[in-house]
């Protein structure tokens, strides 16, 4: 079967007869089945998402099919999706089944698309590299020596390895925009606020983003556009009018665009990397678009206020994860302070308990405000500029991480390095406004990089049209 890089042209296809949506399950079956080495999912759907076809199939032929029929797609294990396993990639939550379905992932099923399973990502949705799974790292398809980023690793690489034509991630700092960007795919994150999060488990509330990893622009902004908008399972999400975003992604207007000039002089940044993104603003420019180089003083503040402000809600957020009423339970317990100590010392990986101890310290009373308050003041600051530099320029560019792909274990022995590589994508979450990772080259290892670009909050239209715009440029002059 021909691989398929759009639900544009899968749709097309089963219109003049040459595929079903059975035909295309099975395929992405085999596939994934062929390429399991790549650990991309912990779990497949197979016979229900065969069974999903069939009756999708049958809706086709009466042209009752909603606008997501065809569209074969995973979930991040971090998606509730009810009477089945969810487990946040962790040890500790072994035997938990979802008892509803995430308002997202039931908006996607009501339009149509299938689900063909759970897939593999850092334990919790904490790392960069999928190599804090408690099932093993998804592998890098281009490399399979490589990370293929995190925390949506096997989201990504399903959709890089063709096993899936779309996958829902979540990004509190760049787990849908870097694996994006490590796979050669596209990740797109919303505003803060503009998806449900409801039956999306909680790593740390002010950021936490559901997001999609697609092959072309078209599928990202159609996916988003079906998930987005109120609902009454979550007081927290925007009552903004959803704008159909798959129809507005013409654009020929000539855009203003700003550059963080320190981000380009940083000194983590790959040369690859860096000529990649300067190559694209050459072509910008060269197009009519206006780009400037602006100061961002607040550069070195991003990824210690993040880490600060991240493991606070982390530590909060997981205190629910105790082993009394569901999921791991020490065996070896003598008392209940005990059950507690064992059943959290056994069920969570190393990162995680990193980050629990971390954001339980930044909220002690000692220590709240000189960390705990202080980074709240300067997330405002961040916040503040972003949005000041937002109102003069359209779109900021930077690359979405400094590096390709690394190798697996690579980074493993120092957390801090790991942490410094999130440094071009916690801007835009601490931020709360839309962000993209699109695929723009490769370097000399033929792996992929990755351009982002952030927009003002609620601007998705023209970021995904820009998206679209920039990516026909790059086809065309390549
Ligand atoms: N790499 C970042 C972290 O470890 C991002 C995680 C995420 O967005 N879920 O926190």
């Amino acid at each position: 079967m021909r691989q398929y890089n759009s639900l544009r042209d899968i749709r097309a296809d089963i219109a003049n007869g040459q595929v079903t949506c059975r035909q295309l399950v099975e395929n992405y079956i085999r596939n994934i089945s062929e390429k399991e080495n790549l650990n991309a999912f912990l779990e497949v759907f197979g016979e229900e998402a065969l069974a999903q076809a069939e009756a999708i199939d049958q809706k086709m032929a009466n042209g009752t099919a909603g606008k997501l029929a065809g569209m074969v797609i995973g979930i991040k294990d971090v998606l509730a999706y009810k009477g089945h396993s969810l487990q946040a990639s962790s040890k500790m939550l072994d035997g938990f089944e979802s008892l509803y379905t995430a308002t997202a992932v039931q908006r996607l099923i009501d339009e149509d698309a299938i689900i063909i399973g759970r897939q593999n990502c850092d334990e919790f949705a904490m790392g960069g590299s999928n190599e804090t799974s408690a099932f093993g790292p998804a592998l890098n398809a281009d490399d399979t020596s490589r990370v293929p980023g995190g925390s949506s690793g096997g989201s990504a690489v399903a959709v890089q390895a063709d096993l899936c034509l779309a996958s829902i991630g979540s990004d509190t700092g760049g787990s849908v925009r870097q694996p994006a960007s490590f796979c050669g795919v596209v990740g797109f994150k919303p505003t803060y606020s503009r998806i449900s999060r409801y039956g999306l488990i909680a790593f740390a509330s002010s950021f936490d983003q559901i997001g999609v990893i697609t092959k072309s622009v078209e599928d990202a902004a159609l996916l988003v556009e079906v998930m987005a908008g109120k609902d009454e399972m979550d007081s927290t999400v925007s009552h903004r009018p959803v704008p159909a975003y798959s129809e507005l992604l013409n654009t020929d207007k000539k855009y203003k665009i700003g550059y963080i000039r320190d981000s380009f002089e940083n000194e983590g940044l790959n040369k690859e990397v860096k000529d990649s993104i300067l190559s694209v603003k050459d072509i910008l420019k060269e197009a009519g678009h206006t780009i400037e180089a602006v100061d961002f003083p607040l550069l070195d503040y991003l990824v210690p206020t993040y880490y600060i402000l991240i493991t606070a809600e982390a530590s909060s957020n997981l205190g629910r994860y105790d082993g009394v009423k569901y999921g791991f339970r020490s065996s070896n317990v003598t008392d209940l302070s005990s059950l507690y100590k064992k059943t959290r010392s056994e069920g969570f990986g190393e990162e995680v308990k990193r980050r629990i101890m971390l954001g339980t310290f930044v909220l002690s009373a000692d220590y709240y405000d000189a960390y705990y308050t202080k980074a709240q003041k300067v997330r405002r600051l961040i916040k503040e500029k972003t949005d000041e530099l937002l109102q003069t320029y359209d779109f900021l560019i930077l690359p979405t991480a400094p590096t390709t792909a690394f190798k697996i274990g690579e980074n493993v022995e120092d957390p801090l390095a790991m942490y410094l590589a999130d440094i071009f994508t916690v801007q835009a979450s601490l931020a709360g406004v839309p962000a993209i990772s699109i695929p723009v080259g490769r370097d000399a290892n033929g792996l992929s990089i990755g351009l982002q670009l952030m927009t003002r909050s609620f601007e998705e239209p023209q970021l995904l049209a820009f998206s679209n715009y920039i990516l026909d440029k790059i086809t065309v002059e390549a």
